[in-house]
């Protein structure tokens, strides 16, 4: 395919806010893909050369494209500069400057989706010394040959910043037109795609081998799986109810909610990878878990659970503010020695060539115990199996006591459910004010220090959480209150960074903050209740929306992107919680 097809197609999709638009613009680019095309072209649509766990980059910052822009347009650098700063975006700028350049000349050749992918996987790969003359160049070559649109989007893709508005569930409705006329395989599409997150490998799959191809699909070691999500309910009573109907004997699984850092450790023979919640590679951070990993007695697996970090001199476990120090690139020995991890582990997903996800969760804790049977930094989560409500409850108090943060109660009979909120496991943690939970929010804004608070430039936050029907983000908060001085410090200079003239495309805002930002951090909100409010678009419905009354921050969560922020159908519901516990 020529490269300027898929730019005209970006270029129709960033016009559009509608999903159904994106959905029908992408299945009808699927069509004229030719075979082996399917990868890269869903790669490049996600702004990307590969699955996001690779983490890849591009690596080529604003000052070096600058310059292959004023390379290839024959302007000076500094005219290029202002031009930026007039324009606000590089990509317009390449648009606007190349243009002058092509009345002149017309020696282009074709690019290519192909040689456009080749060039950006060469550009990943540059590193070391004299590498920024080498992107330079290489981008300034890409752009000679580029019509002024290809221009534009090969400058955002560099930068990062492509940003079509067209997300993963787009893709996989896109896919599912694409085959069927409608969106009857993305069940299918999307399981594949929950058990090794990598959509332009099931892209390809799917191509290759239709819809049976999709439904063989089996996870595999390395490749992360999208991790099974907790639903909530506000008593211990209902929770036992919920899932004891589904038992026989009326038994749940009750275990010990530790607040740490999630991991997916996976081994093939001597290869071992932990994956963070995000789905990031984590690896390097945690050598005392990939020691005990290769320790455990099995050539081949892929296991869950939750570390928490201990502490030698006071032998007793960390929370989660200070398990998370252990997440750095330096001095990682050393504090592996002073603050070693213990890894709960509470899931088993693959094992020795068979898939443990589609089997009940009551062999796959047996499976998991004996696998982890003689580690000492690996053991399996602490439960109970509970015949009524009263143990739920009794359990319950005692993690409490404990400091843990709650319980997960688990239904035995259920699979491992990748990607996916659903009863099969339901959370119980202990109560801030009215609510149940407390909110995972995107930031997508912030404001200026005001008062006291002058001598910030940052003074507060506005949040957003995600309408998982639409894709949008919808405003629910903003968060004045519950940070430190080092903290406000901190943000004022992530966010300074990430600041953006205009509102996020896929963000829904009648709140307009000081400053917008990408819709990059995730921040744990604790609030009173959930109140109807005109102010927020969160589930809004004529004019009242919800919003969290007295909302003050928890803790950046590090390990949580903007499509793990909290749902505006888990808002709903924790409001008709909050409104029968009244
Ligand atoms: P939340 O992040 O509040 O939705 O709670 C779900 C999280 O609890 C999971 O993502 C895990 O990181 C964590 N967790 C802690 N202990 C367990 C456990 N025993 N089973 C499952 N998840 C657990």
């Amino acid at each position: 395919m020529q490269f300027s097809e898929l730019a005209a197609v970006f270029e129709k999709l960033e016009g559009t806010a509608s999903r159904l638009e994106m959905t029908a613009i992408l299945a009808a680019l699927f069509t004229k893909m030719d075979r082996g095309e399917a990868e890269r072209i869903v790669y490049l649509c996600q702004g990307s050369i590969a699955p996001a766990y690779e983490g890849i980059d591009l690596g080529v910052g604003e000052k070096f494209v600058i310059e292959a822009i004023a390379l290839s347009s024959g302007q000076t650098r500094p005219n290029v500069e202002r031009e930026y700063k007039r324009m606000g975006d590089l990509g317009l700028v390449a648009e606007k400057l190349l243009q002058k350049k092509a009345q002149m000349s017309l020696c282009t050749s074709e690019l290519t989706v192909a040689k456009v992918f080749e060039s950006f996987l060469r550009l990943a790969k540059l590193s070391g010394h004299g590498s920024q003359e080498g992107k330079i160049k290489s981008v300034a070559e890409l752009l000679n040959n580029a019509s002024v649109l290809e221009a534009k989007y090969i400058v955002r893709f560099t930068l990062g910043k492509l940003r079509l508005g067209v997300g993963d569930p787009t893709i996989l409705d896109a896919l599912s037109t694409y085959k069927a006329g409608d969106k009857s395989l993305r069940v299918k599409i999307e399981r594949a795609y929950n058990l090794c997150s990598d959509l332009g490998y099931v892209a390809r799959m799917f191509f290759e081998g239709g819809e049976v191809a999709v439904e063989k699909f089996k996870p595999a070691p390395l490749k992360p799986i999208r991790p099974a999500l907790a639903e909530r309910l506000p008593t211990a009573e209902e929770i036992y109810e919920k899932i004891a109907k589904n038992s026989e004997q009326k038994e749940v699984t009750v275990e010990a909610k530790y607040d740490g850092l999630r991991m997916q450790v996976h081994k093939t023979g001597k290869q071992v990878e932990i994956f963070s919640r995000k789905l990031e590679r984590m690896t390097k951070m945690f050598p005392e878990i990939v020691q005990a990993a290769l320790e455990i007695n099995a050539k081949e697996f892929i296991l869950e659970g939750e570390a928490l970090a201990y502490s030698v001199k006071e032998k007793r476990y960390f929370s989660f503010q200070q398990t998370i120090q252990r997440k750095r690139k330096y001095g990682v020995e050393a504090m592996s020695k002073e603050f070693p991890l213990r890894l709960f582990a509470f899931d088993v997903l693959y094992l020795d060539g068979k898939d443990y996800t589609q089997i009940e969760y009551a062999k796959r804790r047996e499976t998991l115990e004996q696998l982890v049977k003689k580690n000492k930094t690996i053991v399996a989560s602490d439960q109970i199996i509970a015949t009524n409500a009263a143990q739920v409850e009794k359990y319950f108090q005692k993690c409490i006591a404990e400091g843990l943060e709650g319980i997960i109660a688990k239904d035995m009979a259920a699979p491992y459910v990748a990607g996916a909120r659903k009863f099969a496991w339901i959370k119980l943690k202990k109560s801030y004010g009215a609510m149940v939970d407390t909110v995972d929010v995107v930031i997508c804004g912030y404001y200026l220090g005001k008062g006291a608070r002058e001598e910030f430039k940052f003074g507060g936050l506005l949040g957003a959480v995600l309408n998982e029907d639409t894709g949008n983000f919808e405003t629910i908060a903003r968060i004045g209150g519950g940070f430190t001085e080092e903290e406000m410090v901190n943000f004022e200079e992530m966010l300074e960074k990430i600041k953006t003239k205009e509102k996020p495309k896929k963000l829904l805002s009648d709140v307009v903050p000081d400053f917008w930002t990408e819709l990059k951090y995730v921040i744990t909100v604790a609030s009173d209740e959930i109140t109807l409010s005109p102010m927020h678009t969160c589930g809004r419905v004529g004019d009242t929306g919800y919003a969290l009354r007295f909302p003050r921050m928890v803790s950046l969560r590090d390990d949580k992107g903007p499509e793990d922020a909290t749902t505006t159908n888990e808002i709903i519901e924790m409001y008709e919680m909050q409104r029968k516990g009244k």
